[in-house]
């Protein structure tokens, strides 16, 4: 038990890939399927001599994020060089932005602790080359004969999302997850950046200290690099945060260091002491001139902004009487909703359609480990099943089977039910002989519903079902039994 309770303030420096086509300083391409070296330039390499000219596209998306995190988006903008030494650099630093980066003062809404919006501030936003790629010969370096470097993902571009300490900071690792969540689904929905966490283009440096609850002063803080995985970084955060609480109650002061964090023990470790801005020496980089935006520049980003999640939550509902719940399900992801609402719109029924994308088509997606955009099911196929099931014309169970065999196949529904003879029973001639011969087979069980048990008509029913391979309408089945048996 401690005396006194404690919180943690915790940040963010969140590096995310630009899908733009080329590199941000020169024309090679971005992209993770090419050999080693081979998207490579004098520019990206750092050969001297060799000038680097801004990709427009990447200044684009780096106002579309601005704006889609509340900042404001300076007029005037500036590059500036990192300098340290890596053997992956190779001009020895790197083109940031210190001074002047492109947006500044945001905000991302998440959901905080006490379940009420929670408004986390965006410090800054700025864009920065990313560096190159050492492959070492074994799994780890101390083990490693020799490393190889990489340049294709020299200059690739990276926007740098920094959280606000003192304004809003993330208070829990649970607002923290929360945090990560919703600003990679923002990227996501805004079109900047696929944010896939397992190529590295989603990458967070988390800094957390702890202070006595309610206090405005801030403890010293540790710096946790290079963090590529949501379970990592709450993981690593837990373990610091009880890590700091322990040195302070003990009476130790916490180190400002920069530490590591041990994926299989699950602890953080030391590293090195953190490294100060004057350490990089930033100037502005004389290669590059200032960035001057024109306003009509920001207004056409701002005019052609794709829709934002909390924004299609909203639509959604209104637009198609869903819950919150299950409108919140499907905007997680922007290919899910855009995936419902083409459905949607040749669907009699928003709500059943919204079901069984949640559960029927969601399992089996999982189960194939697809995603929504490779589902075998088209939009109009499933879209025309859902359909039959509201017009009575198939019955849940059975479009069950018939959506799995869709899935298999690619097939429509109708050929599905045309080349399995899944054509539902609807003749009633044809029905009322299975009728009679379930009847007629089990007479103790007519008698006992006859005397006022109810209970066994289930039987009757299940009986029926497996002669008709459940090709007959449950409902249908159940009030002429009722009937053949009171006559
Ligand atoms: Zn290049």
């Amino acid at each position: 038990m401690h005396s006194r309770e404690y919180e943690p303030v915790i940040c963010f420096e969140t590096h995310v890939e630009l899908k733009t086509k080329s590199k941000l300083f020169c024309n090679c391409a971005v992209t993770h399927k090419a050999r080693p070296n081979t998207q490579i330039c004098p520019v990206c390499t750092g050969q001297p001599g060799a000038l680097p000219v801004l990709n427009k596209k990447a200044v684009e998306y780096a106002v579309r994020a601005g704006l889609a995190l509340n900042c404001a988006i300076n007029t005037r903008s500036r590059f500036a060089r990192k300098n340290y030494f890596y053997p992956d650099l190779p001009k020895g630093y790197q083109i940031s932005q210190y001074e002047l980066p492109f947006c500044e003062d945001g905000y991302l809404e998440i959901t905080g602790d006490d379940g009420r919006p929670y408004t986390v501030g965006i410090k800054r936003i700025h864009l920065e080359e990313d560096a190159g790629k050492l492959v070492h010969s074994a799994s780890s370096f101390e083990e490693s004969e020799y490393s190889l470097v990489d340049y294709n993902r020299s200059s690739v571009p990276l926007l740098e999302i920094v959280t606000d300490h003192e304004r809003n900071p993330l208070r829990s690792v649970r607002e923290a997850k929360a945090y990560l969540e919703k600003l990679r689904q923002v990227l996501k929905y805004i079109d900047i950046s696929d944010c896939v966490i397992e190529r590295g283009q989603f990458r967070c440096d988390v800094n957390v200290s702890v202070r006595p609850k309610g206090s405005s002063h801030f403890g010293n803080r540790a710096e946790i690099k290079n963090m590529a995985s949501f379970k990592f970084i709450t993981d690593a955060l837990q373990y610091e945060i009880q890590r700091q609480v322990e040195l302070i109650e003990s009476g130790k002061e916490v180190p400002q260091e920069t530490r590591l964090f041990d994926e299989t023990k699950k602890i953080t470790l030391p590293m090195r002491t953190k490294e100060d801005a004057p350490d990089y020496r930033y100037f502005p980089d004389p290669d590059l001139v200032e960035v001057e935006l024109e306003p009509g520049f920001i207004e056409s980003i701002e005019k052609t902004m794709p829709e934002l999640p909390d924004q299609r939550v909203r639509r959604v509902i209104d637009a198609y009487g869903i819950s919150k719940s299950d409108a919140l399900i499907l905007t997680k992801d922007r290919n899910v909703i855009n995936f419902f609402e083409t459905c949607a719109s040749t669907c009699s029924n928003p709500k059943k359609l919204c079901n069984w994308i949640i559960k029927d088509l969601f399992k089996l997606l999982n189960d194939a480990s697809l995603t929504i955009e490779s589902s075998p099911v088209a939009a109009e196929d499933f879209s025309r099943l859902v359909n039959l099931i509201s017009r009575g014309e198939i019955t849940e169970h059975m479009a069950r089977a018939i959506l799995e065999e869709m899935f298999v196949t690619g097939e429509g529904p109708e050929a599905v039910i045309e080349r399995k003879g899944l054509k539902p029973i609807k003749d009633a001639e044809r029905l009322e002989e299975i009728l009679g011969e379930v009847v007629s087979d089990n007479p103790d069980i007519v008698s006992q519903i006859k005397a006022g048990d109810t209970k066994p008509l289930n039987y009757l029913m299940g009986q029926v079902m497996k002669r008709t391979g459940g090709r007959a309408d449950p409902r249908t089945v159940r009030k002429l039994l009722a009937e053949k048996i009171k006559s």
